[in-house]
């Protein structure tokens, strides 16, 4: 049975890694359908606008998009599409594995380990939800729901008992952020009961920083709040390699959206040297998320013998000389 999703090709680089990933999807016969839809520049320049109606209704209603990098305009009036993706879908789940490959500039070998970041609340809020009074003080609000923590924590648990992960670890800053981060707490050893077989451990982010550069082989998953989660995936980014090889889900209810970390590199768009992977791993944990797991580890294990055994058709980024499709080509190969 086939399954269609909407697919933005995205601005700078992303029609080129796009086309690599597509190129991979097809080559693993998935029974993907794809509906290519307008955001960022090309929508703009098209519709008027940088996310226009029709695309939002297709993500709805196919429930999964696959996105390349999208260009900001720099200027006033130009709010970032993700954001405003993550608000219309409710998204609250920002799921950011962090695997070590070969071949990378990474300080460790056989990290394995995601990232699972509350999304939607935090010290991330909307506008008006700030203060500054008489331009010498800046208050921010940082907002904690029951909710919000019981459904980001309870997808965490989800996630390890699906992929037979063994340890849960919730961060925090509850010992100085009583109330907020001290919620998050309370509510995480409360769901954490509901999971018996799954170690439940919790660390404040201070420390967390520190383990993860000293000793990231203990973290399996890593539940937390919007702004810790943000740093924290980034820090994990660095530990593998960088942001070429850092892919993230978005999730919500009724919708996920797969892309890669990084932007729409304008400085190499268009020579064909666009480092192709991190859309590949984003597209790995869609095949997982539609429930074809095998077919997310065969583009994982292919990107893996890749960087390991040819060399030459890795992108320049990561050591190679080779091009944004002679990559995907060897992967292919490898399926
Ligand atoms: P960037 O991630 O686009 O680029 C930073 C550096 O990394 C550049 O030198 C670039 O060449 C390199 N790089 C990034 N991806 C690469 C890849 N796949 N292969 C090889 N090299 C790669 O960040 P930026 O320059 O700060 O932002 C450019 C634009 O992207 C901005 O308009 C920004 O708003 C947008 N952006 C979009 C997203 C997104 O859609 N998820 C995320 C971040 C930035």
């Amino acid at each position: 049975m086939s399954q269609t999703i909407a697919v933005i090709k995205g601005d700078g680089i992303g029609p080129e890694i796009m086309d690599a990933t597509l190129r991979v999807l097809d080559a693993l016969d998935c029974g993907l359908e794809y509906d290519f839809i307008d955001a960022g520049l090309t929508a703009l320049e098209k519709h008027g606008s940088l996310m226009p109606q029709d695309s939002l209704d297709a993500i709805a209603r196919y429930g999964v998009a696959l996105k390349g990098p999208l260009t900001t305009p720099i200027g006033k009036g130009f709010s970032s599409i993700n954001v405003q993706m993550r608000r219309h879908f409710d998204l609250y789940a920002n799921v950011r594995p962090a695997i070590t490959f070969p071949g990378t500039r990474s300080r460790y070998d056989d990290i394995d380990m995601i990232t699972v970041r509350e999304n939607t609340e935090g010290a991330y809020l909307s506008e008006g939800q700030e203060f500054v009074d008489d331009g010498n003080t800046g208050l921010s609000v940082i907002k904690v729901t029951r909710q919000g923590s019981e459904r980001i924590v309870r997808y965490a648990f989800e996630l390890a008992k699906n992929n037979g992960r063994k340890k849960v670890t919730a961060v925090h800053k509850a010992n100085i952020i009583k109330t907020s981060s001290g919620l998050f707490l309370d509510v995480a050893r409360e769901v954490a009961k509901e999971y018996p077989d799954i170690e439940f451990q919790e660390m404040i982010v201070d420390n967390a920083c520190m383990q993860l550069v000293m000793n990231p082989h203990q973290f399996d998953v890593v539940v937390t709040t919007n702004l810790f989660g943000d740093i924290l995936s980034d820090l994990c980014a660095g530990l593998v390699g960088g942001l070429g090889l850092a892919p993230g889900a978005n999730i919500g209810e009724n919708a996920a959206i797969f892309e890669a970390v990084h932007g729409s590199a304008p400085d190499i768009a268009g020579r064909k040297i666009a480092n192709p992977c991190a859309l590949l791993l984003a597209a790995a944990q869609m095949l997982d998320h539609l429930g074809m797991p095998e077919k997310g580890t065969a583009i994982r294990q292919g990107i893996r013998h890749v960087l390991e055994r040819n060399r030459d058709m890795v992108t320049p980024d990561m050591g190679g000389s080779g091009t944004t499709d002679s990559f995907a080509e060897a992967l292919v190969t490898t399926l």
